[in-house]
C-alpha cells in the first residue's frame, strides 16, 4: 500500500475547509445526492470490496456483505431519505408567552471539517458508517484508513472520489506518521475507532485544539447465563457469535459467567454445534475468518499459552493465521485470558455461583461496551439491567443488537464516549445553534431589567424563591422504565 505523502496532508485538510467554506456542502440536495453515491459504490462494487476485505481478513463474502457492504447501502438509504426530518429547524413552542415573539429555534448546523479514523477489523463500516454521518450532517471529512488492511484502504481510496466529490471528502492512507500529521491541524470533530491506548493519544491531540472527539472503544464484553434460558440454543448464538471475523470484533463475547453448576451443560452445546458449524473443523471451512496479521495471532496465541484453564474445544492453528475458535472451562480470576480484551477467537469459560457472583465479578473491572446476559428470569433481568454499567445491553442473544438501525451504540467509560448509527451518526457532525429575534416591540416586556434596579425589580426576580417545592421520599424499588 502507498502511504499519503505526509506533506500532503496539510493541503487535503486545507482544500477541504476550502470547500466547506463555499457552503457546497449544506444543500440537502447535495447531500442527498453524495450519500446515494456512497450507495451506489457499494452496490456497483460489492465483489469487489468484498474481495478487498477477503484478502485483508479471510472473511467469507456472506459475512462481509451481511455486517458491512449491504448495512452502509442500505443506511445511507435511510439517511437520504430522513435528512429532511433530522435536518429541520426545532421551532419552540412550549415557552412562555412572554418569549413567543422572539421565535426562539434550534438549528442543526454542520460542525465543518472532519477526521475519521478508522481500524482493520471491519475496515469498510467503520470508516463508512460515520461517513455517512458526516455527509448527512453536511460536513467535509478525511478518512484515516487502517495499515493492518490495506486492500481495502487501496480500493476505497481509488472508488471514493469516482463516486463522492473529492474537493469534500479524501482518504489518507498511512499509519503512526500520517496520523500524528493529521493530528496536529486544527479539525472540527475526530471520530476514532479503535483501541483505548491510542485513544489517550488521539484526546490528548484534540485538546491541544479543543477538538471535539468520539470514541468507539472495546473491551471485554461479558456474558452472563443462569440457565433460565435454553441452554442449547444460548451456545449456539453465542458460538455463532464469536467465530465472526475469527472474534475480532468490537461487540465479541469475551468471556462467559456461567452458573456453575451449569457450565458442562453449556459445553456439551458448544460441542454439539460447533460439529454442525465446521464438520471438518472451522480450520477446514469456507465460513471462517483468520487473524489478521502475524502480530495479534501471537498476541492470542501466547494469551492461550499462558491460561490455567482447561481447553474443552478448539486450539488449533495454522501459520497462515488461521486459528480454531477455542472454548477454555474452569478459567479463575488473574488468568492470562482475563488480562486483557482477547478480540480472537478465544472464549473463556468462568463458573460463578451466583447471578450476584457475576455482577460483582463484572463491576469490578471497566465498564464494557456490551454487557449479554442469557436469562428468562425477569429477577435476573432486573438485577442485571439496575446494577451493571454497559454502552449497550442484549439479552438472549450477541451481536444482534447491531442490526436494530434505530438503536444508538457506543461505549461508556473506557469502552468509549458518544453515539452512532443513523441519527446519531449525523448528530455526532451537527452542533445545535439555538437563535432568538427578539423584536423591537418586546420592550416593554424587557424594561424590568434595566438600572438603576428598584426593590419592585428585585422582587420580580426572587419570586422563585416563593416556589412551593414538594415533599418527597428516597425510596423506591425501580428505576424508570424498568419492570
Ligand atoms: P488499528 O491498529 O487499525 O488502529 C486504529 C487506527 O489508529 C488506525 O487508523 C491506526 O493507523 C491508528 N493508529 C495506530 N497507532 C497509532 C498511534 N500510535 N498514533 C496515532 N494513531 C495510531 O486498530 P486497533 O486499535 O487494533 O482496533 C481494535 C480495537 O478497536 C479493539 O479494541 C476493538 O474493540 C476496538 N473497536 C471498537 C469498535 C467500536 O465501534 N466501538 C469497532 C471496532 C473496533
Amino acid at each position: 500500500m502507498d502511504y499519503t505523502p505526509i506533506e500532503e496532508i496539510p493541503r487535503i485538510r486545507d482544500t477541504l475547509r476550502a470547500t466547506f467554506a463555499t457552503g457546497v456542502t449544506k444543500p440537502l440536495a447535495w447531500r442527498r445526492h453524495q450519500l446515494f453515491q456512497l450507495a451506489r459504490m457499494m452496490q456497483e462494487n460489492a465483489e469487489a470490496l468484498a474481495d478487498a476485505i477477503n484478502a485483508d481478513l479471510g472473511r467469507p463474502r456472506m459475512e462481509a456483505y451481511m455486517a458491512e457492504v449491504c448495512v452502509i447501502l442500505e443506511r445511507s438509504m435511510i439517511c437520504a431519505e430522513k435528512l429532511e426530518e433530522w435536518t429541520k429547524p426545532e421551532v419552540l413552542t412550549d415557552i412562555p408567552d412572554w418569549q413567543k415573539p422572539w421565535h426562539p429555534a434550534v438549528y442543526k448546523m454542520p460542525k465543518g471539517t472532519v477526521l475519521i479514523i478508522s481500524p482493520w477489523n471491519y475496515p469498510l463500516i467503520l470508516s463508512l458508517q460515520p461517513l455517512y454521518g458526516a455527509i448527512s450532517a453536511g460536513c467535509c471529512a478525511v478518512i484515516k484508513t487502517s495499515e493492518y488492511a490495506p486492500n481495502y484502504a487501496n480500493l476505497l481510496s481509488q472508488l471514493l472520489p469516482q463516486y463522492l466529490d473529492p474537493s469534500a471528502y479524501h482518504v489518507v492512507k498511512g499509519e503512526v506518521a500520517e496520523v500524528t500529521r493529521l493530528l496536529e491541524l486544527q479539525w472540527d470533530h475526530i471520530f476514532y475507532t479503535g483501541n483505548g491506548k491510542i485513544a489517550r493519544v488521539i484526546s490528548a491531540a484534540a485538546a491541544k485544539h479543543l477538538t471535539p472527539v468520539t470514541l468507539e472503544l472495546g473491551g471485554k464484553s461479558p456474558v452472563i447465563i443462569d440457565g433460565t434460558f435454553d441452554m442449547r440454543l444460548a451456545a449456539k448464538r453465542i458460538l455463532w457469535a464469536k467465530a465472526n471475523n475469527s472474534g475480532q470484533m468490537c461487540v465479541i463475547p469475551d468471556y462467559i459467567l456461567v452458573l456453575r453448576e451449569k457450565q458442562d451443560e453449556l459445553i456439551e452445546a458448544f460441542k454439539e454445534h460447533y460439529a454442525t458449524f465446521w464438520p471438518d473443523g472451522p480450520l477446514n471451512s469456507k465460513s471462517y475468518s483468520r487473524i489478521v496479521n502475524e502480530l495479534h495471532f501471537k498476541r492470542v496465541s501466547d494469551l492461550l499459552a499462558r491460561t490455567k484453564g482447561e481447553i474443552v474445544l478448539g486450539g488449533k492453528s495454522t501459520s497462515s493465521f488461521s486459528f480454531e475458535t477455542t472454548i477454555v472451562k474452569n478459567v479463575a480470576d488473574g488468568d492470562s485470558l482475563l488480562e486483557q480484551e482477547i478480540f480472537g477467537p478465544l472464549l473463556p469459560i468462568i463458573p460463578v455461583d451466583s447471578v450476584q457472583d457475576a455482577i460483582d465479578f463484572i463491576g469490578a473491572r471497566n465498564h464494557p461496551l456490551v454487557l449479554y446476559a442469557f436469562t428468562e428470569d425477569s429477577e435476573t433481568k432486573r438485577k442485571v439491567i439496575e446494577n451493571t454499567t454497559s454502552g449497550n445491553l442484549a439479552f438472549n442473544d450477541c451481536v444482534q443488537q447491531l442490526t436494530v438501525n434505530e438503536l444508538p451504540f457506543g461505549g461508556v467509560g473506557e469502552s468509549g464516549y458518544g453515539r452512532q448509527v443513523l441519527k446519531y451518526s449525523y448528530e455526532l457532525f451537527t452542533y445545535i445553534r439555538a437563535t432568538v429575534d427578539i423584536p423591537k416591540s418586546a420592550e416593554h416586556t424587557l424594561e424590568v431589567r434595566y438600572a438603576p434596579y428598584s426593590k419592585e425589580q428585585l422582587d420580580f426576580f426572587a419570586a422563585p424563591l416563593n416556589m412551593v417545592i414538594p415533599k418527597s421520599t428516597p425510596t423506591g424499588l425501580v428505576m424508570n422504565g424498568i419492570h
